[in-house]
């Protein structure tokens, strides 16, 4: 029975293996965003109805504005590589949210949120940048369907043969690989290689925006600096920094300029 249960998941695993523009790779999987949109799109409602949303300041309007900047930029990159119509489920939205945490999310289908506390660390437009083009990323690869899917694989051992994927089961694997429920809007961490993933996409797309992709690594310098001091940021929980992410990001800043050329951008704020 057991080894009839791994064959259907390794079948299902095959055909739910899906090319990521973004990434290249054929990644497991099986959750397609007509089904985890509307989750994200109705978790998003809510966490904004339970905490303070800032509008209309200058940070809030200039959260917006570099999130128009970054996903006009992927969604240019897509049309430019034969994707076409690639996000069009997606409903891109950004929200500044008054809270001391230094925090920031992408839910997937492009639902955004910065934390007032994260704005110090990144300093400026540019800096904010990075953190919106690093998290757009994440939503971009389909790392958190990944993260559901690879949890789905897990369950089906117990669930013995029950391979359809109810509604219910669904949300709550939604909720756990989202470490939603409870904590609410407190994302859990992602795998290295999905990290090293984001940061890699989400220079190419803060350079095509017109943002100075050698500012990324000074960005994680400051969040670094930061851990040392008292306590250390919400957002590093989440995203490990270390010497090989800042010496990656140093490295592939040329390479993600020299993409943004290709769409005529050669200089960057
Ligand atoms: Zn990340």
């Amino acid at each position: 029975m057991k080894k009839y249960i791994i064959i259907i998941a390794l079948f299902i695993g095959v055909l739910a293996c899906k090319t990521n523009p973004f990434t290249g790779k054929s990644t497991l999987n099986f959750y397609p965003n007509s089904q985890i949109f509307p989750m994200a799109f109705a978790q998003y409602d809510q966490f904004l109805s339970d905490n303070k949303v800032v509008d209309n300041t200058t940070d809030a309007k200039m959260i917006t504005k570099v999130g128009q900047r970054i996903s006009s930029a992927s969604e240019r990159w897509l049309t430019a590589n034969g994707y076409p119509g690639y996000l069009k489920d997606y409903k891109w939205e950004y929200h500044l949210v008054q809270d001391s945490t230094v925090n920031a999310w992408c839910m997937p289908g492009g639902k955004i949120v910065f934390y007032t506390g994260i704005l110090p660390i990144a300093k400026n437009e540019t800096g904010v940048a990075v953190v919106m083009g690093h998290e757009v990323a994440h939503a971009l690869a389909d790392h958190g369907a990944q993260r559901m899917s690879a949890s789905t694989l897990q369950q089906l051992g117990a669930v013995a043969g029950n391979i359809a994927i109810q509604d219910e089961q669904t949300r709550n694997t939604f909720n756990q690989a989202y470490g939603l429920g409870s904590t609410l809007g407190v994302l859990l961490p992602f795998s290295r290689s999905q990290e090293t993933e984001a940061d890699r996409i989400g220079l190419q797309i803060m350079a095509i925006a017109g943002y100075d992709p050698g500012e990324a690594a000074e960005l994680w310098k400051r969040m670094s600096a930061k851990s040392g001091g008292q306590a250390p940021p919400e957002f590093l929980s989440t995203h490990p920094s270390n010497e090989t992410r800042i010496s990656n990001l140093t490295a592939w800043a040329p390479l993600a300029r020299q993409e943004a050329a290709k769409f005529g951008v050669t200089s960057f704020q």
